[in-house]
């Protein structure tokens, strides 16, 4: 392929018209996957919403912003707010202390998971699983109150709309057993030094912050364009904090899908068991999808399968080589890494 066509190709996603199309595809060949998906019960509230929804935001550094479907439908931020907190912390406590209380390995395990975490001088494997984020939080607790962290989420979503969803908070407060085990144990190893129950609150109510597709495309294009806005110019975080959340996102983003994710999308994201998908083509644009109906892993299964969709006709896997562009031969690698159980 020549120079001038890996040009091109990088180069689409400013003209609107040719993305649009691409999105709307891509929406109609995801909708197929929502019937075996299931939404998540474990939370009795999130077990109420409506499975048969799914909405995008793309938006590219540069050119238009598209939405589609369900763009502007409120549902709760779950894991993804794990992204604020990482970003916050990293921010006002640094890069050592986050990294004291939390590993950057990917952990292979389910997000809830606290299976390692009784061995001697284990520490939760990153900040994007459950434990992680609660070991970030407690070292947020002395700094900022939720209403600090609210205010900061408008502003980096750019939607001054978000706000607690009081239902389901109390609806997870109510049932968050494992969190709350998680908490004790942390607090046992000393990596929480903060009140349990407060720091469950803080976690909590993160959790619970209503979104759309729209406001985590707009979080994304920050992240995107190394933490300054495309809007107004100004920096919502140090280019560190984005180049770490970004690697992050890549590595331990969806759970123990990361790996086969990373390899079917090349996308760094960020997934929540309220459906919501963040992913950050890197100086590219930013990504924002609502699908409630999860995989087992408890990622959004249309949302993920239009990801990869994008992914591949608007060229945007990190690892994008012209030459790779012959579907067949993508076919051909896929059947070859399930051959291996790779996937
Ligand atoms: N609030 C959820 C929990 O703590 C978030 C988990 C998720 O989105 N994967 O279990």
């Amino acid at each position: 392929m020549s120079d001038k066509k890996i040009v091109d190709k990088q180069y689409q996603i400013e003209d609107t018209e040719h993305s649009r199309q691409i999105l709307e595809k891509a929406m109609e060949v995801a909708m197929k996957e929502i019937p075996k998906g299931h939404v998540a019960t474990y939370i009795p509230e999130l077990g109420k919403v409506d499975p048969n929804q799914l909405g995008v935001c793309f938006y590219p550094l540069k050119g238009d912003k598209i939405c589609i479907g369900d763009y502007d439908v409120r549902f709760t931020m779950q894991s993804v707010s794990k992204v604020i907190m990482l970003i916050v912390a990293l921010e006002i406590c640094g890069l050592d202390n986050v990294f004291r209380k939390v590993g950057a390995e990917p952990s292979g395990e389910a997000f809830d998971s606290l299976v390692e975490l009784d061995k001697n001088d284990a520490k939760p494997y990153n900040p994007l699983i459950n434990s992680g984020a609660l070991a970030v939080s407690s070292l947020l607790l002395p700094e900022v109150s939720f209403q600090d962290m609210l205010r900061y989420t408008r502003r980096v979503c750019s939607d001054p709309e978000i706000d607690l969803n009081r239902t389901v908070y109390d609806s997870e407060m109510a049932t968050c057993s494992r969190n709350r085990s998680i908490s004790y144990l942390l607090e046992s190893k000393g990596i929480i030094a903060t009140d349990v129950e407060d720091n469950l609150k803080l976690y909590t109510k993160m959790c619970s912050m209503n979104v759309t597709a729209d406001s985590l495309a707009n979080l994304a294009n920050k992240l995107a364009n190394d933490g300054v806005s495309t809007v107004d110019g100004k920096r919502y975080m140090s280019s560190i904090t984005a180049r770490i959340v970004k690697t992050l996102l890549l590595t331990c983003g969806m759970y123990d899908g990361s790996g086969t994710f990373a390899i079917k999308v090349g996308i760094p994201t960020k997934s929540g068991v309220g459906g919501g998908l963040l992913a950050v083509s890197d100086k590219r644009a930013g990504i924002g999808v609502f699908s409630p109906a999860l995989d087992a892993q408890g990622n959004s299964i249309a949302g993920c399968k239009l990801l990869r969709e994008i992914a591949n006709k608007l060229c945007l896997n990190l690892f994008y080589d012209p030459e790779w562009d012959k579907k067949i031969e993508e076919e051909t690698v896929i059947t070859n890494l399930r051959e291996h159980s790779v996937m």
